[in-house]
């Protein structure tokens, strides 16, 4: 928290009371650590309202959202149709603990979508999801260990937050106390976008490897897209040895395309693991995949999983309203909404003199502040940035009413509702907020 705060322009006396309370009656004050600002300092901001774009605070200060609840809100917040749809679900009961018609149709509407899957479990979180796909690739090939990749974030199961992107990255924690050397042993790291290290450890361990677990694009070490053929390559070894291919769209599916990541790249997974979007901003997950891997699940099979709220009639009914208005026209839109947001942004740092890159993932984009010139491909070169401009970068931007990821190790999202005043305000705001990156200063050097 060595950088200068910016909340002077904005009045956050209610947020910061709120806080202050928060903290002594959650630790940190928050629910999930990002929330926190502690990458960025500050006060976090207590949020009374949102939609469409807008942001509105417990102080009445509004701001436009590029965060979007991570990524679920693509058609803004509060969208009627949404609204209206979770209004009408709940009215008819909030939670039976059996079937209802509402979850094939989600399902369906999923399998629809993405190819590669033919069987959906809906389950309530993105971590969740992971949890029971990584379980369910354990029990379908009798083997133990599972492959990730560094700075990848796939929720916080323990298995897999060795070397996490996310809150993980955010806080600079190599992995978490709590985590049991048993629980940690069976899970190798290798380099993003590094197929020779996936054929080491595969030359090592292969037959004793359940599974990669990959983000199809990165998202939580910030933007770092596949490089040509990695997914590919993934595909191709796992196959040749038996194991299977997770493909954790969480974060990618129903936001980079109607597939998600899929749609773009065309790579086929055994196994995915969806969130997000697909909720409608309600807790609903999902993992899927291929029909005789996940018959293996309970009932049909010996592989238990399981859940009191899973398929949530509320969730559900958000969810599928959220993809049904997903149409063609809404992705068109965000595709376009995060190439005039990803220009403005590049073109306001070149004017200011700042060397940076903005790394894009279909419309999923991040703000890197590097000399390099070369893409990033990994998590070793993400920490190398200058991560100490990004605190001034965002707050110079928050004071002018827009509201980025509080932390250079996440990527930033659009939705469908950004419109001329929305992009208008980001334009306003990016000249101070690039002066602001331009001025700031490394705190390793000098003295
Ligand atoms: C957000 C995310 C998760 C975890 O989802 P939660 O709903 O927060 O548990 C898992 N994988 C990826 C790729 C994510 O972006």
């Amino acid at each position: 928290m060595a950088q200068p705060l910016d909340d002077s322009a904005a009045n956050t006396a209610t947020s910061a009371e709120l806080f202050e309370r928060a903290t002594r009656a959650v630790p940190g004050g928050v629910n999930s650590p990002v929330r926190a600002f502690s990458a960025v300092g500050g006060t976090p901001r207590f949020i009374s309202e949102a939609k469409g774009w807008r942001l509105t605070d417990v102080d009445g200060n509004s701001y436009v959202d590029l965060v979007c609840s991570w990524g679920p809100m693509i058609l803004g917040h509060a969208h009627p149709a949404i609204v209206e749809a979770v209004q009408r679900a709940a009215t008819t009961g909030l939670s039976f603990g059996a079937p209802t018609a509402g979850e094939i149709e989600l399902a369906e509407e999923i399998i629809d979508r993405v190819d590669p899957v033919s069987r959906v479990r809906l389950v309530n979180s993105g971590t969740e999801a992971t949890m029971s796909a990584v379980r369910l690739a354990r029990g379908y090939t009798g083997r133990s260990k599972i492959v990730k990749f560094a700075g990848c974030y796939h929720g916080h199961v323990d298995a897999l937050l060795a070397d996490a992107g996310s809150g993980v990255a955010t806080l600079g924690l190599p992995t978490s106390p709590g985590v049991t050397g048993a629980a940690a042993h069976d899970t190798l790291v290798v380099p993003y976008n590094d197929l020779d290290a996936v054929r080491k450890v595969f030359a090592e361990h292969g037959s004793d490897i359940a599974a990669v677990i990959t983000e199809a694009a990165a998202g939580n070490m910030g933007a770092v897209a596949p490089v040509a053929g990695f997914n590919e390559g993934l595909r191709t070894i796992t196959a040749e040895s038996g194991a299977l291919l997770i493909m954790d769209e969480v974060m990618t599916g129903f936001r980079v395309s109607p597939a998600g990541y899929y749609g773009l790249d065309g790579v086929a997974g055994d196994l995915y693991t969806f969130g997000k979007v697909m909720s409608g901003g309600l807790p609903a997950a999902a993992f899927g995949g291929r029909t005789d891997i996940m018959e293996h699940l309970a009932p049909t099979g010996p592989v238990y999983q399981a859940g009191t709220l899973s398929g949530n009639p509320v969730a559900v009914a958000a969810g599928l309203a959220t993809l049904r208005h997903a149409t063609a026209d809404v992705y068109a839109t965000l595709d376009a909404n995060a190439d005039r947001l990803a220009t403005m942004i590049g073109a306001a740092l070149t004017e200011a003199g700042v060397a940076h890159r903005v790394q894009k993932a279909g419309s999923l984009f991040s703000v890197f502040f590097t000399d390099s010139t070369e893409p990033i491909v990994d998590y070793a070169g993400v920490k190398a940035t200058q991560t100490w401009r990004f605190a001034p970068f965002f707050h110079a931007l928050l004071a002018r009413g827009v509201y980025p990821p509080p932390s250079a190790f996440e990527a930033w999202f659009v939705s469908a509702a950004l419109d001329d005043e929305a992009f208008s305000i980001i334009a306003d705001a990016l000249p101070a907020a690039a002066a602001a990156a331009a001025a700031a200063v490394d705190p390793g050097e000098g003295a």
